[in-house]
């Protein structure tokens, strides 16, 4: 890191910042400038934190070389992270774009759920997913169907071979959870829910960690990072959208830079959520293709068999017969660049 003085700053203060790093084992050097005194500062930052060197009289500002997150990094990792299930089926690096899709939240009526995923499951999907455990803006609205739920999905699988994606909310219902999901996922507003990211960093499921919707970059990477400090480095990204200015139209903006900057600084795959990203069914298309094209692992998409009845974002859920028609159009975008993917980096597994 490299430590910028006050300008007032005296030589007590520059000494005793320049002390305390020694006596942590870094390299120091210090630029006496005109004006400022830069410190150069290279170590181990693991015991001491940079807010204790800020917070230290006379410092004004600290820049950073390396990224605060460092087990989600390029930097130690450089190759991409290739989850795979025991299917066969792999996210991330060259591997073909999956998808992942199904009712926001799982009702009480397999027949709708089966028809779902039925369907899915003919159009190449891998994933199903959909909530038992709902959160819920407002305390009336309908928040799953919990184990049942869960069993629903079970159930669906079996009859599909589809891998099951589903939320957890609480580390009271990992275990109930695990015992259902392929994947757990952790919802957008549980992002920096600390504790839940500990408990699911210490088991052995894959996780898909949303993005928080007023979340930057680094706070999403680092939130991935508690996952994997804690030992579990299957991590999926999902950008699903931010709050911003401008709802007349869309429900959140959904920030399509974000996926090939994350590729650029970590080595997690990403995928795409332009149900959530949009609130809008008609921009789920065009959004899926947008992720996929600047690089998105895979796709999430919520499909209902009635999305007007949907006790649920049905308003960014396609029907059946809609989910046929964009998918698809969404697996040539997917084969074309598979294909073009596969060619342009040899040897990636
Ligand atoms: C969901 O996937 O249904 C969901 C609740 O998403 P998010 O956490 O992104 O709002
Ligand atoms: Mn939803």
């Amino acid at each position: 890191m490299i430590i910028i003085m006050e300008r007032d700053a005296t030589v007590e203060n520059i000494n005793a910042v320049t002390g305390l790093l020694k006596e942590h084992g870094f390299q120091v050097i210090v630029h006496e400038g005109d004006v400022h005194t830069v410190i150069d500062a290279l170590g181990d930052k693991t015991t001491l934190s940079a807010n204790q060197i800020d917070a230290m009289d006379g410092v004004k500002k600290i820049k950073f070389i390396r990224e605060p997150f460092r087990l989600a990094s390029r930097d130690r990792k450089q190759e991409d992270t290739i989850i795979e299930f025991s299917n066969g089926v792999k996210i991330g690096g060259a591997n073909r774009p999956v998808a992942m899709v199904g009712p926001c939240s799982v009702e009480d009526n397999f027949e709708g759920l089966l028809e779902v995923a039925v369907a899915a499951k003919e159009l190449g999907c891998e994933f199903l997913r959909g909530g038992a455990f709902k959160p819920r803006t407002s305390p009336y609205d309908f928040d799953g169907l919990g184990e049942k739920g869960l069993k629903y999905l079970a159930k669906a699988k079996e009859e599909t071979g589809l891998l099951v994606v589903t939320e957890l909310m609480d580390s009271e219902d990992l275990d109930l959870v695990y015992k259902y999901a392929d994947i757990i996922q952790i919802g957008a507003r549980n992002m920096q829910n600390f504790k839940l990211l500990k408990a699911v960093g210490k088991c052995d499921k894959p996780i898909i960690l949303k993005r928080g919707p007023a979340s930057t970059i680094r706070e999403f990477l680092l939130a991935a990072e508690h996952i994997m400090y804690n030992g579990n480095e299957n991590v999926i990204l999902c950008e699903r959208g931010l709050k911003s200015f401008d709802s007349a139209f869309t429900r959140n903006l959904l920030d399509i830079s974000a996926i090939p900057v994350i590729k650029k600084y970590s080595h997690l795959p990403i995928i795409v959520d332009p149900s959530h990203g949009t609130g809008q069914r008609y921009l789920i298309e065009p959004m899926a293709k947008a992720g996929l094209v600047v690089g998105a692992d895979g796709v999430m998409v919520e499909v209902h068999h009635n999305p007007a009845r949907a006790l649920s974002d049905g308003k960014q859920s396609l029907s059946i017969p809609q989910f046929k028609e964009v998918f698809t159009r969404i697996n040539n975008l997917i084969d074309t660049l598979h294909l073009e993917k596969s060619m342009s980096i040899p040897n990636v597994e």
